[in-house]
């Protein structure tokens, strides 16, 4: 005699993966989800503060203009020597480009940095009495200034909220499905829908440091991850089928 087949509703349901969750997960399960991510990333890294050293507002803008394509560790061996000679806009302003350029030589691509460097500091002495300004509409007009380094003066010059999305603020975004673009405008902006203006700063700072020690952009270390049990790992090629997941749709 046949057995019968087991009425679908009897059936056990598959248990949703990471992946599966995240891709059809309301708004605000995904916020509750980062509001998770945000605070495991808070307990690994209870210290989110840009490494590189400044004293003052201007010296904040340099060094992160500096920090364009060189490591922050890399900008505090040529900070000190360069703050000592130019501490100041007005000093930086009047300063031989040749002087300025074998000051900042080690940080790479030194003539570009220059110029951006003596050109905020012009801008901000014709336009603003001297001092940084502490908008961001105000700072992105600054020769040299994107969204991410206004963000990060913000965040650690002013206090204010300032979403900082680097390289690995943008990888990251992806792989946890927090955010499905690319473009790190867009991405600012999903991120900030997620969490609360206060969380801004801290938590882009610990997705950087997160991004750097363990979530690499080639070999994410998912093994060892904190947040394993709430990332879907969008993209990360599962090296047992060498096949990247999908995006979150
Ligand atoms: S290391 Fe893996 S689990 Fe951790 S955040 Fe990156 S992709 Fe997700």
């Amino acid at each position: 005699m046949k057995a019968k087949p087991v009425k679908s509703r009897n059936r056990p349901r598959p248990v949703p993966t990471p992946r599966q969750v995240a891709m059809r997960e309301s708004a605000a399960t995904r916020a509750a989800r980062a509001g998770a991510i945000a605070a495991t990333l808070g307990e690994v890294y209870p210290v989110a503060r840009i490494s590189l050293d400044f004293a003052t507002p201007w010296q904040c803008l340099a060094a992160t203009i500096l920090s364009a394509q060189c490591t922050d560790a890399r900008v505090n061996l040529v900070t000190p020597a360069l703050f000592r000679e130019l501490p100041d806009p007005a000093a930086m302003a009047a300063a031989p480009a040749v002087r300025v350029e074998k000051l900042i030589a080690t940080t790479g691509f030194f003539r570009q940095k220059t110029r951006s460097l003596q050109m905020a500091a012009r801008q901000i002495l014709d336009r603003f009495g001297g001092e940084i300004p502490a908008r961001l509409d105000e700072l992105v007009t600054l020769t040299g200034v994107g969204r991410k380094t206004a963000n990060v003066i913000l965040g650690h010059v002013f206090g204010q909220p300032g979403m900082v999305v680097d390289t690995h603020v943008r990888r990251l975004a992806r792989r946890l499905g927090l955010t499905r673009s690319t473009d790190p405008e867009r991405i600012e902006i999903d991120l900030q829908k997620l969490l609360p203006p206060a969380a801004w700063t801290g938590f882009s700072m610990r997705l950087i440091l997160h991004g750097r020690r363990v979530c690499d952009a080639r070999r994410p270390r998912c093994g060892v991850c904190a947040l394993s049990s709430e990332c879907p790992r969008v993209g990360v090629v599962d090296r047992s089928s060498a096949q990247p997941t999908a995006p979150v749709s």
